[in-house]
């Protein structure tokens, strides 16, 4: 079939228009006045990204014009969240611009709710403010428009280009118009990649008819690390799965609940079993349980303990707390804003919050990196507070030259939430802008034969079903392909059962490991018979492997744990190595395995007692060091 293939040069090529994406575009051309700033979209950047739907909340913001926090309180508080797992420059760095971008999305229209006390913004919790953020992301969107060049909306980016010459040099990407097929190859002196997180690596909860229903947006399809991990740019912690305690069945977040109703939660019985269960978490993690509030893991974890004694379920006292018109519209709006499915679910199901408690439940996990989660691509530092070998250039730039990413894309920065993806694009784009300018005239070659290649690659799954369509043997039953949806299907269950998902309580082992990658080896065979009877079935079809490729590094990564330095891929030795700052490996995922737990928090002891130098003293040394370059500026 003839296809017509448009060919796009750029100075600064930045693929996904979400949160980071936008705040690349509108950085990159604050410092670049004068380059090509291409973005490109699957969607169409007015409502895409997992803020499409809204959001009622920003929870990253300091309030330092107020004295409210400072970032390195930020640093203290994600460091204990993520018990230790963070890399403190990244933060840091996030947690000192993300103010002046909140204050931006004011400017440009976004209502932030006041506290009429105060005069301040209206706080949920110590870094949650309020907003009414139904038209969130066509309000940043607008930005990003006005500043990109060039804006192509529903191209699915699926590969990035290499240099011909210097294969660890960024040259671009391919992908195609989701409406009418056309090849696109973009040509790009730097690349960001803001392309969002990853659910549906995991089965979900809703399967069947409920499908689609996920807490994490149903298109982020992890092309973040699908599109980086085979340029060889090296990843961490994508062990370090994410799973949130929500509403059952409707996803609903529960944190306006828990920290501006203070509804309480109890067990089946009406226990308080956080509480109940302290001495024993507190044996297992040490001082992290003393963390207040106690990090995201170590609550999942004795929910979880409690569902497995079958005192479930788990409620959450919805009813004692919407006591006043003023609490109940905080309670629905909360959901209105950005999971109105909630809504719907609790009319469907006969439950008002207002009469009985509701239950909460684990979700399915995630690979993501701007959440309560650091998975991502390990990335150059701020070069006034990253230690040296944490910084080789340009802030944010992966271990792939001219390669940039942002918000979930990249890893070891937890708790950016939206705002703190957009300050985390700004930070790519002006480090993007700098690196354009120093390369001067030295510009990227694109290999023509990787690009045919290419090509016949992203449309093959339209033609094995061409051909293989007329074998159908029933209903969807072909010997020789497999549509993209079985294909996602046998991912997910084998995620599920061999890697931690929920029916195995989050639990794997070394052989279930062992057994998953030679599952997904064989998977990947069958991936290369994927047919797609459309496009619109097209666009799935790459993002199997993009659903895939950070499978296979999560299970491999996990897999490392135990041993620590075992595997060969450069990216296993710098998570481990990165691990030997604060290893403590994802209790999200161990929770009740009590002696795998407590094996790895005594690898995580020798390991801080042999550098000498434990994760808290890191940090605080850390601050220190921030303080002094602060104060010296
Ligand atoms: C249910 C939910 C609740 C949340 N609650 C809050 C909250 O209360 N407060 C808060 O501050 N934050 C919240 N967040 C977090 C916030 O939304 C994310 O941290 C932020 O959106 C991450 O930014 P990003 O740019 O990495 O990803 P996204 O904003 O998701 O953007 C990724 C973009 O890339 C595009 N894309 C993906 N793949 C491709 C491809 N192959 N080619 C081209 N384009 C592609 C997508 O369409 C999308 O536009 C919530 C998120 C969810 C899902």
């Amino acid at each position: 079939m003839a296809r017509r293939t448009r060919f796009v040069d750029s100075d600064i090529l930045i693929v996904g228009g979400g949160f980071g994406g936008c705040g690349a575009a509108y950085e990159s051309r604050y410092w670049g006045r004068d380059l090509k700033i291409v973005l490109v979209e699957k969607a169409n950047i007015e409502r895409s990204g997992a803020v499409a739907q809204g959001l009622s909340a920003i929870n990253c913001y300091m309030g330092m014009q107020w004295g409210e926090n400072q970032p390195e309180d930020f640093v203290r508080y994600a460091r204990g969240d993520l018990m230790g797992l963070v890399r403190e420059d990244l933060v840091y760095d996030i947690a000192r611009h993300v103010d002046s971008t909140v204050h931006m999305f004011e400017e440009w229209g976004l209502p932030i709710i006041k506290d009429p006390r105060t005069g301040r913004y209206l706080r949920e919790g110590k870094w949650q403010i309020m907003i009414h953020g139904e038209s969130y992301k066509p309000i940043v969107a607008e930005a990003a428009r006005k500043s990109a060049t060039e804006v192509y909306n529903r191209i699915m980016v699926t590969h990035l280009l290499m240099d011909k010459a210097r294969p660890n040099r960024i040259a671009g990407a391919v992908g195609f118009n989701v409406r009418n097929g056309e090849f696109y190859v973009f040509r790009a002196k730097a690349v960001i990649v803001g392309a969002g997180g990853g659910s549906h690596i995991y089965r979900p909860r809703s399967v069947g008819e409920g499908m689609g229903r996920t807490w994490y947006a149903p298109w982020s399809t992890a092309s973040a690390y699908g599109l980086l991990i085979p340029t060889g740019a090296t990843m961490t912690q994508m062990e370090n799965k994410i799973v949130l305690t929500r509403f059952k069945d409707g996803y609903g977040p529960v944190g306006a609940w828990f920290l501006l109703l203070k509804a309480h939660v109890t067990n089946a019985a009406g226990e308080m079993y956080e509480a109940a269960r302290f001495d024993e978490i507190k044996a297992r993690v040490g001082k992290y349980a003393e963390i207040h509030p106690m990090p995201t893991c170590l609550r999942n974890h004795s929910l979880l303990e409690e569902v497995k004694a079958g005192k479930g379920p788990i409620y959450m006292h919805t009813q004692q707390v919407l006591d006043t018109k003023e609490k109940e519209e905080i309670g629905w709006e909360d959901f209105l804003d950005m999971t109105i499915g909630q809504a719907v679910v609790w009319a469907s199901q006969n439950v008002d919050p207002k009469d009985r408690p509701s239950e909460l439940i684990t979700s399915e996990p995630y690979i993501m990196g701007s959440h309560a989660t650091c998975s991502g691509a390990w990335a150059s530092g701020p070069e006034d507070c990253a230690p040296q070998d944490y910084q080789w250039g340009y802030n944010r730039m992966t271990t792939v030259q001219g390669l940039f990413g942002a918000g979930d894309t990249i890893g070891g920065s937890a708790h950016k939430f939206s705002a703190g993806s957009f300050t985390e694009g700004r930070l790519a784009g002006k480090a993007a802008v700098g690196y354009v300018i120093d390369m001067k005239a030295d510009a990227p070659q694109v290999d023509e034969a990787q690009i045919k290649k290419l090509e016949q690659t992203v449309f093959k799954p339209l033609e094995n079903y061409r051909i293989g369509r007329n074998e159908i043997v029933a209903g969807t039953v072909a010997p020789s392909y497999i549509s993209p949806l079985q294909g996602l299907q046998r991912l997910e269950k084998l995620m599920d059962e061999y890697v931690g998902g929920y029916s195995m309580f989050y639990v794997t082992s070394e052989p279930l490991l062992n057994r998953s990658l030679e599952l997904l080896s064989m998977l990947k065979e069958d991936f290369e018979h994927i047919g797609a009877e459309d496009l619109h079935q097209t666009t799935t079809a790459p993002t199997i492997p993009s659903w895939t490729t950070p499978s296979g590094m999560c299970s491999r990564h996990l897999n490392t744990m135990p041993t620590r330095l075992s595997g060969t891929c450069r990216s296993f030795l710098f998570t481990t190595s990165f691990s030997q700052r604060g290893f403590v490996t994802d209790f999200r995922t161990l929770a009740g395995n009590a002696s795998l737990i407590a094996s790895r928090v005594s690898v995580w002891r020798q390991g801080s007692e042999s550098k000498g130098r434990p994760p808290a003293v890191f940090a605080m040394s850390f601050i220190r060091r921030a303080t002094a370059a602060k104060a010296r500026r």
